[in-house]
């Protein structure tokens, strides 16, 4: 895999814990909707984050959490931001992974992401709203607390443009204000469907999520050659 510099455009923060990053390859490079780069911190040490923007954007954007819980993206973002602040560009492997949106399949999807799994899966809702698909889709989207949200308006306003297209965010820990549904998201899923037979189903999250979820689901009916999720190959 070719490494490419890419320009630091903008580190921004969407949420307290998660920034959007904002990259420009220096050199053009393919990828699908659902894949994958590798930031290289050091030419050992390469951190993977699902692309955010869709194919076919020039821009590419990473949504890297920030909480000093998390060294793994916490890390990152403080490379990041230690070149953007310098003014030079960052190193990384693009175009990785085998869990990109199958174009080629007809069948109704269901999206599940957990933290800044959403990433990917924002990735792939924009790439099926550019294609107006008419194959169901169901994007969920699991939350520790609800003020972790963003992109929030532009998934409810493609779920209101879209008749195929639902969006149900799921917050673990609610506060009284929160209308929505709660818990965990892979249960809101096992909650809403007899049976997942049938289904592509795209996954991504925390490691520990994934696990849980390829069992669950599989339990429920969902073929595991349909369902993708590049931390299975982690865990
Ligand atoms: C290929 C790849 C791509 C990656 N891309 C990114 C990226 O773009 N950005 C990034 O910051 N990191 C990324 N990572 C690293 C890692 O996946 C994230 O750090 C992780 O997803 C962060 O989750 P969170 O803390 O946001 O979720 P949490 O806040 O821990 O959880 C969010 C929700 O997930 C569900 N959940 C969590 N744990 C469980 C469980 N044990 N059982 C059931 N449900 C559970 C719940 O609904 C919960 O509310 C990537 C890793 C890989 C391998």
């Amino acid at each position: 895999m070719t490494i490419i510099a890419c320009t630091i455009d903008a580190i921004e923060p969407l949420t307290p814990t998660v920034n959007r990053v904002l990259l420009t390859p220096t050199t053009p490079i393919s990828y699908q909707s659902g894949q994958y780069l590798q930031l290289c911190l050091t030419a050992e040490d390469k951190r993977p984050f699902s692309i955010a923007s869709h194919a076919g954007s020039k821009q590419i954007e990473l949504h890297i959490g920030a909480s000093v819980a998390d060294n793994f993206s916490s890390q990152a973002l403080a490379h990041l931001q230690q070149l953007f602040a310098a003014k030079q560009p960052v190193l990384a492997e693009i175009g990785l992974g085998e869990a990109q949106l199958r174009t080629d399949s007809d069948r109704p999807l269901i999206l599940l992401a957990g933290g800044t799994g959403f990433s990917y899966i924002y990735s792939i809702a924009q790439t099926l709203a550019k294609q107006q698909v008419n194959r169901p889709v169901f994007a969920y989207w699991g939350l520790r607390d609800q003020d972790a949200l963003y992109h929030h308006p532009q998934m409810q306003q493609w779920a209101s443009s879209n008749e195929h297209f639902t969006f149900i965010p799921v917050i673990q820990n609610p506060t009284t204000n929160w209308q929505g549904r709660t818990g965990l998201v892979h249960q809101a899923v096992l909650d809403d469907f007899a049976s997942l037979a049938g289904y592509d189903i795209y996954i991504a999250g925390p490691f520990a999520m994934a696990g849980v979820v390829r069992d669950a689901f599989v339990e429920h009916g969902a073929e595991r050659e349909n369902m993708f999720c590049d931390a299975f190959a982690y865990i």
